[in-house]
């Protein structure tokens, strides 16, 4: 959380945000830079490996772009993620392009962009990519992305090392992977990586997948295939709630240490939601209040078009509100979108509130506005960095007429 009260003025480092509500529309993302740079050295400084950013996190080319200027490469999960990295600054060497659903022109796209490595999902896209390295007559880079079947203990919607979650390729598999590799012309073996999920806490989880890796670096060895760089993923939990800690990376570090005494390659990481998480605080209005049955509303103009993690996972953010007072209310907090399931938060304790006041979602820097939507015509949000006592507006909020424009009615339907 960034927000502090300072005799009862909110600021996000040097900037008030009762001067800043006056100055840019509600709901707008704000993200504190010293924030983020806290949070990756501490992961670099504890971890000492190096770190590619999941960029997929938050994709704002300033939190991009600054995340680059403190060393990181990224990992991307699109192309058109691998387009934001590069226009961001990042060289296409630190850049590892990963996801389960690459398309011909994607890969052709990221060999044409020599990209450090394209990260495969299974044996047929092993064989496209090899294909289509010959018909460009390349050597393509690649990297094996398993699948350890390990369950991360976290939230089912974000699991993603299962046997049966549709990302990487079967651990039982990797022996007869191994086999087509050597007898395929036009791709070269670089690294391994897994990643099993977000919102991971439990060392012991790590503990089972990093050993799982070592047993799959094994079955490469046996098959004498040897790789350059081992990706352990990313997951590192954050407390979204004041009674958990935070993820301890020096207990990661000795784990780590343990897996892989002396290794003859190089171990790195991709987290998102460390890095940029804390760093996010949403800005809302109080549109309106209501009362329903025993229920106090307060309709924001945030809903979840502005911020679906509530209403898609059903998880907790802290609210606070920018004003104080002394009495005590219970609320839910709701946004404006005709769904019943768009709730900000269900019975949360606030001061007072009244149409016209501010709130201040915390923790929504990781997949927060890389999730906002248009439904119900809904603008994006303006998306804003501080640095001390400046502040940039990093992403305009964008208008209806923009939006209206790209749609086109048929000539055939007539007025
Ligand atoms: N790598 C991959 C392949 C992912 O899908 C994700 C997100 O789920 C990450 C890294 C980053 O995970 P997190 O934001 O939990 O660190």
């Amino acid at each position: 959380m960034t927000v502090i009260f300072k005799n009862e003025v909110p600021y996000i480092e040097g900037i008030n945000l009762n001067e800043l509500v006056k100055l840019v529309p509600t709901p707008f993302y704000v993200y504190s830079q010293k924030s983020i740079a806290e949070a990756y050295f501490e992961i670099q400084n504890k971890l000492k490996k190096k770190i590619f950013y999941s960029i997929k996190a938050n994709s704002n080319q300033a939190v991009i772009a600054f995340i680059n200027s403190l060393g990181a490469g990224a990992d991307v999960v699109s192309i058109e993620e691998m387009q934001r990295a590069l226009s961001a600054g990042i060289n296409p060497n630190k850049i590892i392009y990963e996801g389960v659903g690459k398309s011909q022109s994607d890969i052709v796209n990221a060999i044409q962009n020599k990209i450090r490595q394209i990260n495969v999902e299974s044996i047929e896209e092993l064989l496209q990519i090899n294909a289509i390295g010959k018909s460009l007559s390349k050597n393509v880079n690649i990297g094996l992305r398993i699948n350890p079947d390990i369950d991360g203990n976290t939230l089912d919607k974000i699991s993603t090392g299962r046997k049966t979650d549709k990302f990487g390729i079967e651990f039982k598999q990797l022996s007869k992977l191994c086999s087509l590799i050597k007898s395929l012309n036009n791709i070269q073996l670089k690294g391994m990586s897994c990643h099993i999920g977000s919102q991971i806490f439990e060392l012991q989880v790590f503990n089972k997948t990093f050993t799982k890796m070592k047993e799959g670096l094994e079955i490469l060895n046996s098959h004498n295939l040897n790789i350059e760089h081992l990706n352990l993923g990313g997951g590192f939990g954050i407390s979204y709630d004041d009674n958990i800690k935070d993820f301890n990376f020096s207990d990661l570090a000795d784990l780590i240490n343990n897996i892989f005494p002396n290794p003859n390659f190089e171990i790195s990481f991709e987290p998102g939601r460390y890095l940029v998480a804390k760093a996010g605080t949403l800005i809302t209005k109080i549109i309106t209040t209501k009362h329903n049955d025993k229920t106090n509303f307060l309709i924001t103009d945030a809903g979840m078009h502005t911020f679906l993690r509530p209403a898609m996972y059903g998880v907790y953010h802290k609210i606070l509100s920018l004003n104080k007072n002394d009495k005590k209310i219970n609320y839910i907090v709701a946004g404006p979108i005709c769904e019943s399931s768009d709730i900000l938060s269900k019975n949360i304790k606030l001061s007072e509130q009244k149409t016209g006041n501010y709130l201040a979602i915390c923790d929504v820097g990781a997949y927060g506005a890389v999730m906002a939507s248009n439904y119900n015509s809904k603008c994006l949000p303006t998306e804003i960095m501080i640095c001390d006592k400046k502040y940039n507006i990093i992403r305009k909020q964008e208008n209806v007429s923009s939006l209206i424009q790209k749609d086109i009615v048929p000539h055939w339907i007539k007025n």
